[in-house]
């Protein structure tokens, strides 16, 4: 863990009362000021003169890093400082890799179903990251990042296979325990494990899914099988996904259905997951519509009204913008019935729309647009 200004503070003379408090030989003007500056890496702690050894001992450790980056084209691998993705975030999820043995007769089949595999969830499109490629003369010319079994082998990454899961397991436990909680340098690179050819898919998936978890930084088939990669990139997307930053679409206005001036208009935050279930739903109804996104900064709705990120001012500022009451003939917008209770408010502020409200849960628009059908 970095250190804070405050820890820092601690050791300076201004917090010991002692002498040469505040003397400013580090052109800060105070030892508090310096603390901060240094916390941030923005001066460097010789500037201070006063500084004892036991804080550059202590800024030298916090700044370690606890597990080294290996990069092969691009594709950074390891490089985490955490145990827990709620104690800060991951840094760079386990890389998905093929060893693509170019002696077996089909290989080049092989090669093109890893070349054309992809999938696209909550908006990110993903496809196997690396394919490290055997028994080839020539290097492998594909459009899927590659590197030959000898280059890959001189790689400082270590090899985490033991014989059954149990041995697997806890090997990568001890592993990243003992380089994020120690810092300890023998523990210090990324770790891979990889999977033979013909092993039971279910068992693959089981234990490929549980190593993506704790704590392979790259796991590696000999097979490929679509439906595995499928998914074991799906869970890596969420367990990759950094806590900090929700997950979130861009707000504009999203059609469906080619509507026309006449076509419903729907209303709903930013927040992906709240999209993608809105945005199936509508695009399944076959009646054109319109799904106005309002930038809340990821939060789902209720989140962003107790978080003031949906306010009826920031809403009519929203809809000014995307020009909606010149772009429709329609006067009404359908908000989410989690903010029914805005509906006085936002009929204040809106003054071009009638507000309605929807439903609570996506699956149940079909049957609320049916209602509005017969009224
Ligand atoms: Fe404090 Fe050291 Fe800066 Fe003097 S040089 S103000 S003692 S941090």
């Amino acid at each position: 863990m970095e250190l804070s200004g405050l820890q820092i503070f601690k050791y300076l003379p201004a917090a010991k009362k002692a002498e040469n408090s505040n003397c400013k030989k580090c052109n800060c003007p105070t030892c508090m000021a310096f603390a901060l500056k240094l916390a941030k890496n923005q001066i460097a702690i010789d500037a201070c003169p006063y500084a004892p050894d036991e804080l550059k001992e202590k800024l030298e450790y916090s700044q370690k890093q606890p597990q080294k980056t290996v990069e092969i084209d691009g594709l950074k691998i390891g490089g985490e400082n955490v145990l827990y993705r709620h104690e800060k975030t991951f840094i760079n999820p386990t890389a998905i890799a093929i060893m693509l043995d170019c002696s077996k007769p089909d290989w080049e089949n092989t090669l093109k179903r890893i070349e054309n595999f992809e999938i696209t969830r909550v908006n990110e499109t993903f496809k196997v990251d690396l394919i490290i490629y055997k028994n080839s003369t020539e290097n492998l010319k594909s459009n899927i990042r590659n590197i030959s079994e000898e280059e890959f082998q001189k790689l400082q990454l270590y090899n985490a296979t033991d014989k059954d899961f149990v041995l697997t397991s806890s090997k990568l436990i001890d592993i990243r325990t003992k380089a994020i909680q120690e810092k300890n340098e023998k523990y210090s690179n990324p770790t891979y494990v990889k999977f033979e050819s013909g092993q039971d898919l279910n068992l693959l998936c089981a234990q490929a899914s549980f190593y993506l978890c704790k704590y392979a930084n790259m796991l590696i088939f000999e097979d490929f099988d679509e439906t595995l990669i499928s998914t074991l990139l799906t869970l890596r997307q969420n367990i990759f996904t950094d806590p900090q930053k929700p997950l979130q679409v861009e707000a504009k206005i999203y059609e469906f259905n080619n509507p026309d001036e006449n076509s419903i208009i729907f209303m709903t935050t930013n927040f992906a997951l709240t999209f993608f279930a809105v945005a199936s739903e509508l695009e399944n109804l076959n009646v054109p519509s319109y799904l106005v996104v309002t930038p809340a900064e990821g939060m789902s709705v209720l989140t962003a009204w107790s978080a003031e990120k949906f306010t009826a001012k920031m809403v009519a500022k929203t809809l000014k913008k995307f020009n909606l009451a010149e772009k429709v003939k329609t006067r009404k917008i359908i908000i989410p019935g989690l903010l029914a209770h805005m509906k006085q408010e936002l009929e204040e502020e809106i003054k071009d729309f009638e507000i309605v409200v929807g439903t609570i849960e996506a699956y149940a628009i079909s049957d609320f647009v049916k209602s509005l059908d017969q009224n």
